[in-house]
């Protein structure tokens, strides 16, 4: 039976952090792993350029980036097809095609874009290809026929998006496109990482993260300067594991194992939830143990990542070979959207 395909993506506009490791990164490497799946992951550098026309030098950089996060984080080449978005002309076109079945009354409504578009400041000035990205995004999704996209919560409503693109389509012009579901997390922590100001969302773009690629100094201030419970004060004082930044990253990211290696006089979180709770745990305690968390998962990434660095002409050549696989899976689809629409004028009868 053929394998269900999987597929997801990162906007080059910057380096990974824990928040695209937890909400996605660490499950694609899993699934990968698995071999239950055809796994693509792509770098999404026409959806960057959406809201970085005047920046592409940060694009082309952040490319480099995220290929080497992917490359440190676990993904392998062999298994999964890793691709470049603006080298597949393909999805340029399905994009145009599903353009005429979304309005732009929908596309304002998505609340995922509204608040990018509140972040941004751009109001009634945002641009064309912004705003259009989720029609796009949809395009990257069905031309490669995913059953599952797995993503962060942020992502729900584009996933919606394209679900109902794909019911308009298929609708219209016969049962073309395969629906897509969205495959979240189950651990809420990892739907959603908060930054390291305690603000929602981990995200490039509110400057709150701690990236893959961040040395184990950087690592350690800027856990040390995290986020807790603000009524905490003296060691003594009951704490609240609610709305605690260090808390929810540890209940994204350790193990029983931690505790064993790293502080054996708790049996596990809850435990150490629990005395928190209680009072009589200390803010550097947690944020202690949190770091050593932190490295172990860091550290081989940070020395792959070096080797990688070293080798920028693997990595090119990684994306280019991917691109091309990738390209020929877009244009069967393209080639059915086209005949669907009834467009293939010049096909061989
Ligand atoms: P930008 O600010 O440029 O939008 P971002 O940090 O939100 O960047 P994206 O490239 O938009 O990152 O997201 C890539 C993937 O990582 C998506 O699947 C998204 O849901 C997931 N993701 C991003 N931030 C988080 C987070 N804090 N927690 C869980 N998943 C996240
Ligand atoms: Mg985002």
């Amino acid at each position: 039976m053929a394998k269900k395909v999987i597929l997801t993506g990162d906007r080059p506009t910057g380096k990974l952090h824990l928040g695209h490791y937890v909400g996605s990164l660490r499950n694609r490497v899993r699934l990968q792993n698995s071999g239950e799946y055809d796994v693509y992951v792509f770098i999404a550098d026409l959806q960057a350029l959406t809201d970085n026309a005047r920046n592409p030098e940060k694009i082309k950089n952040s490319l480099k980036e995220v290929a080497l996060d992917y490359l440190a984080a676990g993904l392998d080449p062999k298994k999964t097809t890793i691709f470049v978005q603006s080298q597949i002309p393909e999805l340029t076109e399905l994009t145009i095609h599903y353009m005429n079945l979304v309005t732009v009354a929908r596309l304002k409504r998505n609340p995922t874009i509204k608040t990018e578009i509140n972040l941004r400041g751009f109001g009634e000035a945002v641009p064309i290809g912004f705003l259009n990205y989720p029609v796009s995004q949809a395009a990257d999704i069905t031309a490669f026929k995913a059953h599952y996209v797995p993503v962060g919560e942020d992502q729900l409503p584009l996933i919606e998006q394209c679900r109902e693109i794909v019911h308009s389509f298929n609708s219209l012009y016969g049962e073309v496109l395969r629906m897509p579901e969205i495959m979240l997390e189950e651990n809420d922590a990892c739907k959603r990482l908060p930054g390291t100001d305690g603000k929602a969302k981990m995200s490039k773009s509110l400057g709150n993260c701690i990236y893959l690629s961040d040395d184990s100094e950087t690592v350690r201030k800027k856990i040390m300067g995290m986020y807790t419970d603000p009524n905490h004060i003296r060691i003594e004082d009951p704490g609240c594991v609610e709305d605690n930044a260090v808390f929810t990253y540890l209940d994204a990211f350790c193990k029983e194992e931690h505790f064993k290696k790293y502080l054996s006089e708790y049996k596990n979180l809850d435990e150490l939830k629990d005395h928190y709770r209680r009072g009589g745990l200390g803010d550097v305690k947690v944020k202690k143990f949190l770091y050593q968390v932190i490295e172990e998962l860091l550290q081989p990434m940070r020395e792959k990542r070096a080797y990688y660095e070293e080798h920028l002409d693997q990595v090119y050549e990684m994306l280019e070979e991917g691109s091309k696989k990738a390209r020929v899976e877009a244009r069967d689809t393209l080639d059915k959207v086209r005949k669907a629409i009834g467009i293939n004028y010049f096909d061989k009868m």
